[in-house]
């Protein structure tokens, strides 16, 4: 059986692993300590402290802070309880007219603006573009990812987190608050 090493988990975080190294990656069974692996490249390429708890894309991590789970950008930016939709706490560009969608789609790709728009997420903190949806007018923010964060620690790598924390979305809670 093929193991990988720290060394060849960074250069497949980077994209520079030969694609024959990373078939045999996606073929082999996967190393036990594959993910603390990835979290550990991770967590030294940040400059903050707080300890990632799960990635949700490469710029952006769930991570534990004074007894709370919140999200974070790589350059430090803090969006809050991984519960409610960070998109929500982001700067948000909205393509919804044939001008500014012309701008990303050419020629007959070019959704029609009284149906689609294109929503681009941007951390306040670094300018980052964090995340791209393309909806329907009047859709909410898409939630791309809620893991159940204690049922990963507890069941899968066999370690529980420290504290708990109710599994549930709370952007409509934060909505609600809005709206009040
Ligand atoms: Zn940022």
């Amino acid at each position: 059986m093929a193991t990988f090493d720290k060394a060849d988990v960074e250069k497949l975080v980077d994209g520079v692993l030969p694609w024959t190294a990373v078939q045999e990656m996606m073929k082999s069974p996967k190393d036990l300590d594959r993910f603390d692996q990835y979290v550990e490249i991770l967590q030294g390429r940040v400059d903050w402290d707080e300890r990632i708890l799960l990635p949700l894309t490469p710029a952006l991590f769930i991570v534990a802070k004074n007894g709370s789970r919140v999200v974070k950008c790589r350059c430090g930016h803090e969006f809050g309880d991984y519960r409610v939709n960070w998109k929500l706490s982001a700067l948000i560009n909205v393509r919804d007219d044939e001008a500014s969608l012309a701008e990303v789609y050419k020629g007959r790709e070019l959704p029609d603006p009284s149906w689609v728009q294109v929503r681009e997420y941007i951390c306040p903190g670094c300018g980052s573009m964090l995340e791209v949806e393309a909806v329907p007018r009047g859709c909410p923010p898409d939630f791309d990812f809620l893991p159940d964060l204690d049922t990963f620690y507890d069941e899968w790598l066999g370690r529980p987190l420290p504290d708990k924390c109710e599994y549930r979305d709370l952007t409509p809670d934060l909505i609600l608050e809005w709206s009040g």
